[in-house]
Formats: structure tokens, sequence, C-alpha cells
């Protein structure tokens, strides 16, 4: 078996630790005589997996009890439908543009109604985060809306906005659980499993059970209600059951490593050995401003488009993989998630200042 350094930006790593555990389940989960694939959901087994998964998520990011957690399918960007569907009550929400997933959020709720773009960073091609102490907040919004982490861009906020009191909705998909959060400042959080905890197509939402009514836009199909996923328990049709029972175990994992807190510390120590290794390189360049700069997803670029392809294709061969930016903006891009070990980061530094001599 060989496995790389794998830096995708989603589907992305996962733990070994975790991978292995499934691998070794697959065949006879647990006594059970069959894969978690193959199980119903509406078995005592499951209901275990689903249960222990959001008690497990609950204990890490210390959710209050007044929250509902769901887990629901249709990845991230079905979410850019249900929040107006499900929030949009006045038909009036505010959106912060801090890059494509912003974009196509704030594009989706102008289906539903007035999406105003009260902020946006497009002017340096989504370099930083807007300043957001005072912005025009619309009198009837229902919602302020942000991408927490910017994927193909590698910002993060790191103050949130004030949104004058506004219900805050923040997708976190690519921070999930990367280090600790407030939840009781949001309305509601969402993340598609996966960068930092699972398989793609599994989407975990954080709702405050006030929003969550039966008062939704006209013509609402029931699949896309928050109400149906809360009232059976993420069980309403049959759920991701086998992205749920991974997402579990990451949590199992995250619980074993410490928790958000001493995740936060690791991520801090990954992102620096690489944000350092940038700052002093004459070649690389990280291409976000220094305060906004994301812990998990690392843009750079060595300003010669053939540079950037020849590192790419080196740094395969040498087993450092997807480093390749969005297909979007070019150049690079490290993303270095949870699961992402020090050792990774430090194969690409090495690789990079190797790359530097030979063609700085
Ligand atoms: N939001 C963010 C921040 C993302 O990075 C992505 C995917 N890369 C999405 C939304 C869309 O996720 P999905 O493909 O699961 O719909």
């Amino acid at each position: 078996m060989s496995r790389v350094y794998n830096f995708s930006a989603g589907p992305a790593v996962l733990p070994e630790e975790v991978l292995a555990e499934a691998s070794a389940e697959m065949l006879d989960y647990r006594g059970t005589g069959m894969s978690v694939m193959e199980m119903s959901h509406r078995s005592k087994a499951y209901q275990t997996i689903i249960d222990e998964a959001e008690s497990d998520l609950r204990g890490l990011l210390h959710i209050p009890d007044n929250y509902k957690v769901l887990f629901l399918q249709g990845g991230a960007s079905q979410q850019f439908a249900m929040v107006p569907m499900n929030l949009m009550k006045n038909k009036v929400a505010d959106y912060i543009v801090t890059g494509q997933w912003a974009k196509k959020a704030c594009s989706e709720g102008k289906l539903y109604g007035t999406a105003n773009a009260v902020a946006s960073s497009a002017d340096k091609t989504f370099s930083y985060i807007p300043d957001c102490s005072d912005l025009p907040i619309s009198e009837d919004a229902d919602y302020v809306y942000i991408c927490e982490n910017n994927t193909i861009y590698g910002t993060k906020y790191k103050t949130l906005p004030n949104t004058k009191g506004k219900l805050l909705v923040a997708d976190q998909s690519s921070c999930f659980l990367s280090e600790p959060v407030d939840v009781s400042k949001y309305g509601l959080i969402f993340a598609g499993a996966q960068k930092n905890v699972g398989p793609a197509g599994t989407v975990i939402v954080i709702v405050r059970e006030d929003l969550v009514t039966e008062d939704v836009l006209p013509g609402t199909p029931t699949m896309l209600r928050y109400k149906t996923h809360v009232d059976a328990g993420s069980l309403y049709n049959t759920p991701p059951t086998y992205g749920i029972y991974i997402c579990g175990k990451v949590f199992k994992w995250l619980k074993a490593k410490g928790g958000l807190e001493a995740m936060k510390q690791y991520n801090e120590e990954k992102a620096k050995i690489l944000y350092d290794f940038l700052d002093q390189s004459k070649l690389f360049k990280g291409t976000v401003v220094k305060q906004d700069r994301s812990l998990m997803n690392v843009p750079f670029v060595t300003g010669d488009e053939e540079m950037d392809a020849l590192f790419v294709k080196e740094s395969k061969a040498a087993g450092l993989e997807n480093l390749k930016g969005h297909r979007t903006v070019g150049g690079m891009r490290a993303s270095i998630y949870n699961a992402m070990p020090m050792e990774g980061v430090k194969k690409l530094v090495e690789f990079m200042d190797d790359f530097e001599t030979r063609y700085g």
C-alpha cells in the first residue's frame, strides 16, 4: 500500500485511522454480519450510529440545546436554496460576497427574493475579507449570509460580521471542526462533509430551533424543509447512511485528539510552517492578505504560469498530490485540513525549498 500526501480541496484527506477502522468493519459491522452500507436505516444498529454521531458532534462544538443537528444530502450547494426557502420570510437577505461559493449562494437567494450583496472583495480577486463592522444591513433582512472560509481563495473571517441584530447564516464547509466556534452567535451553520469530516453528498446543518417552522416559502418541497428532517431526526427518508457513519468516526477521532482547541493549535502550527516559508521565499508568494489567511486552504503562485505547471508536475511525482489551484484562479493551492499530518506540510515545504534552489 502506498498513500500520498493529498492536498485536495475536497473531497479531501481523511484520517488514516478512520479509513482503517471502516475497512476492518466493511464486511461485518460489529457482529451484524453486514456492512453499514447494507444496513437498514431503521435498524437499531444504525440508530446507534446516527445518535452517537449527533451526540459526539454536539460535544465537540458545545452545541446549545436549543439548536438542532441535521445530517442531510445534496451537498453544501443544496443549502444555497434551502436557506432562503426556509428563512426568507420577508424575502430579503444580505450576502457578503467573498468568493465563488458566496456568489453562488447569493445568486440562488435571488431566485426567492431580494438578495443584496452588501459587501464584496471581488475588486481584489477575493484576496481579503471586507471590513464587516458597519455594513449597510437591510432593515428587513431575514438573515446575513457569509461563507466563513473561502476554499478557492484561501481567506477566512477572523471576526464575524456585525449583523446589526440580524440572523447570521454561515457556510462553514471548508473550516468545519477545524477550531472551536461559538454556535450561539449563528442562526444556522451548514457544512458539506467532504473537506474535514467525511464523504461528499452528506451535509451537516446546525439550526436554532425557533427558526424551524412550517412558515416556509410557498412551493418549498417537503424534502427541502428543515422541519421535515428535524421532526424525523434526519430519518425522514433514507439518509446518506454510510457518509454519516464515516462522519461519526471522524468526530470520535477528533475527540481522541483532544477536541477542537487541540485541533486549532495543531492547524495553526501546520499552517505557520507553510506561511513562514512563503513569507521568506523569493520564488513563491501567498496570494492572501496576512490577516485574513485561512488555516485550511493556502493558495500561492510563482507569478509564472509555466513555472506553476512545472511545480504541480514535479510535486506530483514526489508524492504530493492535488496542489494545482482551482481551475478559475490557476497557481497552486495546498489544502491542509484536520487530517493532513504535520509531516505532509513539512514534506511540502522541503519540496518547495528544493524546487526554489533548482529553479529560483
Ligand atoms: N461551499 C464551500 C465553501 C465549498 O468549498 C464548496 C465545495 N468545494 C461548496 C460550498 C459546494 O459543496 P458541494 O459540492 O457539496 O455542493
